[in-house]
């Protein structure tokens, strides 16, 4: 998976395509990613402990990486990745439209 943390991503399929947002987890194992703002579940809760409140909780749900696409800002929209092998021997993620590169953020 070429995600990774912090990316700013476009949905792509689903009901929340057309939707950005940063990737807030991934999860290689999975091949799943949760993306801010994306795929909210609601989930009805009972009050477990004392003092909880019962409620609906709004969160995010993992989505497939696969209907997601890293947005390239120089493209200003979602692109496919490739990867380029640096000078120095480490890999960098490119767009593949406009071959800029594409850096992780932290
Ligand atoms: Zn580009």
């Amino acid at each position: 998976m070429k995600l990774a943390k912090n990316d700013m991503v476009e949905v792509i399929a689903g009901n929340d395509r057309g939707k950005r947002g940063k990737v807030l987890k991934v999860m290689p194992k999975a091949n799943r990613v949760i993306v801010e703002g994306v795929n909210f579940i609601h989930r009805h809760t009972k009050p477990r402990r004392q003092g909880d409140q019962g409620g609906i909780i709004e969160k995010e749900a993992p989505i497939n990486s696969s209907n997601v696409m890293l947005v390239c800002n120089k493209c200003n929209r979602g692109v496919r990745v490739g990867t380029k092998v640096l000078a120095d021997g480490t890999k960098s993620r490119v767009c593949s439209v406009c071959g800029e590169m594409i850096e992780r953020r932290s």
